[in-house]
């Protein structure tokens, strides 16, 4: 970081406990995609601050706004937002700091019966969210949609392919065979109702909180169908069988999910093809060969 670190700390905690407040430590934190992280210990407690320049102007009072919906579900922890807003020229976020334990026993099953004890208890009459919010970086628009596969295609796939085609990095042939592939879907997508959804559910944005059970951060919340939560836990390599396993005991999912999974990770394959570059296309490339 250019300047004085500390002083932006302080003068960070000052704007969002409106008081002077004395840092103890400062510990940086790794691991992210895109912030700058640090753990604050302070005379009001600790906190997890992240910092950027250059990124949307309301992207952390979205994922405020994302983590206090998946709060108001109560089944699974979320950090709790505090303040965020801009500092010397780069917009920051200050949440409580998540002090992990030991994960307890049965922590992955514990979690697969949690998360479908949210998509079930946690239902809307439309897909989408009263607000549009952000994937990464990238902006994600929730407008809301009686029918899933309508849904999916507007602000999903479509919405993704003309950021790549504004970006330069699709041609017109994999356009038109991406376009073909929407009037597939309604043979392929079984329907359900609309979930809460975390929205960006990777292991990077699991971790363990002080109890030793799951822990969930950075979300791209909305409600849509869960299969796609699924499916995007599936997307750098699985989690333990066990909490699938666990998830279904609770509420199975429609019969042929496995063949659908390749599908709904058409997004996050066209999210990472507009954050780091084509080489992610080859996960579309396989899906379209196979349908189109
Ligand atoms: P990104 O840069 O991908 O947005 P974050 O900045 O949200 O990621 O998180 C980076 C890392 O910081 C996470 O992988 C996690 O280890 C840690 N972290 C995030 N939020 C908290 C928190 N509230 N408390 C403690 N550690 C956190």
């Amino acid at each position: 970081m250019y300047g004085n670190p500390d002083k932006f700390y302080e003068e960070a905690l000052e704007q969002a406990f409106g008081k002077p407040v004395k840092v103890e430590s400062a510990s940086s934190i790794g691991g992210g995609c895109i912030n700058n992280g640090v753990k604050l210990m302070t005379s009001e407690g600790n906190f997890f601050l992240k910092w950027q320049k250059g990124i949307p102007e309301d992207m952390f009072e979205k994922e405020a706004l994302g983590l206090k919906l998946l709060a108001g579900a109560r089944i699974i922890k979320v950090p709790r937002p505090i303040a965020w807003g801009m500092m010397q020229g780069r917009h920051y976020f200050l949440m409580e700091f998540i002090e992990a334990a030991p994960p307890v026993r049965g922590y992955w099953a514990d979690f697969g019966r949690a998360l479908a004890a949210m998509h079930k208890d946690n239902s809307a009459g439309t897909y989408g969210l009263d607000h549009d919010n952000y994937i990464g970086k990238l902006p994600q628009p929730n407008t809301k949609h009686k029918n899933w596969i309508g849904f999916f295609i507007e602000n999903r796939l479509e919405f993704q392919l003309k950021l790549a085609m504004s970006n330069g990095l699709v041609s017109s042939d994999f356009v038109e065979r991406y376009r073909k592939f929407y009037e597939k879907l309604p043979d392929l997508l079984p329907a359900d109702r609309p979930a809460l959804l975390h929205g960006d559910l990777w292991s990077g944005n699991v971790m363990t909180g002080p109890d030793g059970k799951v822990c969930i951060i950075d979300p791209a919340v909305y409600y849509g169908h869960r299969e796609v939560e699924l499916a995007f836990t599936q997307m750098f390599g699985s989690f333990p069988h066990d909490f699938y396993a666990a998830y279904e005991e609770v509420w199975p999912l429609e019969p042929g999910y496995d063949e659908r999974v390749d599908i709904y990770n058409i997004y996050p394959h066209m999210t990472h093809t507009n954050l780091f570059g084509p080489s992610y296309l080859g996960g579309v490339e396989q899906v379209l060969r196979r349908y189109v």
